[in-house]
């Protein structure tokens, strides 16, 4: 299998090539150069372990990884890190309605589905494309998937990890759970901006060529733990699947038939993990982008226009504030047809412009298969209070948005398809905004962790308990136009 540059001006690499290096020369995306077929039937797919799924999905796409390297690494990604032994439960919300939650590994996000098999797949992947070289990840986080990638990343031989974070765009405890991280080879940043501005910074240090050079000299390479890394996609497909075997299994959904999944999205990754598999074979009726305030997929996906030129909100469910949202570049290359040369120019536009236009017959191909919707603040805080008081089932923010979107989709497309809702994070890691839904009260958000256990009698992570305990090991702050700089003192 090999993978190709979205933006079709690097040459085709092997899988652990494409990890190893996280993005494209060329400013692209890896994507894979076909979709392989799932041949199982459903019944049998429906009986196997999370962890058998996981090493027939990734056997598929890593045809330069051994049986046995797979067997590894999905034995050491798929265990007792996680607090279910099913790893990802799909909890039922009503008769079309269910919430596949992917918080039981240890950073109480869905991140650690992937990043707890990404530095197994990246030591691997070193060591069959290096010659010896440091790796230096970088990471841009809107608040979770820089703890999931410090957790899964340190202390691992040969790999450096960078996060930069929002200063003042992530949760209490978010920042806390980063800040306390240990390991020799972790290094936390709080940038002043926001997650886009964060994202921006790696990019260009990325393609910085001075910086590359000097790397290169010192013996050392950049990667990525963000989801434009093929190695964070990957993962991510098989709890699809997953949830489409407990439909069957649970007796909500004949084999064959559709579901649709409901995404609380950012980045884009996550849902495109869901329609890569549809492309492998997966019964997925409809794909439901949710978006909170900032709502520029809603946007693209109602009128073909991605405008970035727009007032940028901080929200209560901070992961989702994004507005270059890099995925959607892989999803593009699929809709207009793996045509390079639109994606270079539309991506182009974006960044000199911040705004482009996709042409109709590209907008039609995802109208068939992608709706958009987004809540407001208001509505995330009454689906929470909603949802607790009707089902005592506690939701997070990010998953509230996934709800009512959900909700609103099912009422004006009168749907009966079982739909499945991606449940992103513990609501213990939202603390303050959970609490003060479902009670009407403030209260400091370390100290909310204890009073929702005891008002809703679910228990806390246990990455999250004694947080405030912990000493704090990172404390440089920077302003965004110092991220080159930075790296450079951390590597050189
Ligand atoms: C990252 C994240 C999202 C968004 O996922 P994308 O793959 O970036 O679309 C949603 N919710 C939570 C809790 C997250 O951490």
């Amino acid at each position: 299998m090999q993978f190709f540059s979205t933006r079709g001006e690097s040459p085709a690499v092997s899988a652990a090539e494409a990890i190893s290096r996280g993005l494209a020369p060329d400013g692209g995306l890896y994507v894979p150069e076909t979709f392989p077929l799932w041949q199982m039937d459903w019944q049998e797919t429906a009986c196997l372990s999370y962890g058998e799924l996981a090493e027939k999905i990734f056997a598929l796409y890593l045809s330069d990884y051994t049986a046995e390297e797979i067997k590894d690494i999905v034995t050491n990604a798929y265990g007792d890190n996680f607090s279910s032994a099913e790893i990802a439960p799909l909890v039922g919300l009503s008769d079309e309605q269910y919430l596949l939650e992917l918080w039981h590994g240890p950073t109480a996000a869905f991140k650690d589905m992937a990043l707890q098999a990404l530095p197994h797949l990246m030591q691997k992947a070193v060591a069959k494309t290096n010659h010896g070289e440091e790796v230096i990840i970088l990471t841009a986080t809107s608040g979770d998937t820089g703890k999931a990638a410090l957790e899964g990343f340190k202390n691992v031989d040969g790999i450096k990890i960078i996060v930069f974070y929002p200063q003042t765009g992530v949760s209490e405890v978010q920042k806390l759970q980063m800040l306390t991280t240990e390991g020799n080879n972790t290094y936390v940043v709080g940038v002043d901006g926001n997650f886009d501005h964060c994202q921006k910074g790696v990019k260009e240090i990325f393609s910085d060529g001075v910086m590359n050079d000097a790397l290169k000299n010192a013996n050392k390479k950049f990667s990525s733990a963000n989801s434009i890394n093929w190695g964070r996609l990957m993962p991510q497909i098989v709890y699809y699947f997953w949830s489409y075997g407990r439909l069957v299994k649970q007796g909500a959904i004949k084999a064959g038939e559709p579901m649709g999944v409901v995404v609380p999205t950012g980045n884009f990754g996550n849902i495109l993990a869901a329609y890569y598999g549809m492309r492998m074979g997966l019964p997925v009726g409809k794909f439901v982008c949710a978006s909170n305030e900032n709502k520029v997929l809603t946007d693209v996906i109602n009128t073909g226009t991605y405008d970035k030129r727009r007032e940028f909100y901080k929200t209560t469910s901070p992961s989702m504030d994004i507005l270059v949202s890099s995925n959607f570049e892989r999803f593009l290359f699929e809709m207009c047809g793996r045509d390079a040369g639109k994606i270079k120019a539309w991506f182009g536009q974006l960044a000199t412009d911040g705004v482009f236009t996709v042409d109709d017959a590209t907008k039609a191909n995802w109208q068939q298969i992608l709706v958009g919707g987004y809540a407001t603040q208001d509505e995330i805080n009454q689906v929470i209070a909603d949802t607790w008081k009707a089902e005592h089932y506690v939701l997070d923010p990010h998953t509230a948005v996934g709800v009512k979107v959900c909700q609103d989709y099912q009422k004006t497309a009168g749907d009966k398809m079982p739909m499945v809702i991606a449940s992103t994070a513990s609501p213990f890691k939202f603390a303050e905004v959970v609490y003060s839904a479902i009670c009407g009260e403030e209260a400091d958000s370390i100290a909310c962790l204890g009073k929702l256990s005891a008002v809703t009698g679910w228990e806390i992570p246990v990455g999250l308990r004694g947080l405030t305990e912990k000493p704090v090991r990172h404390n440089t702050n920077i302003d965004n136009t110092q991220m080159t700089e930075t790296v450079k003192n951390i590597v050189l």
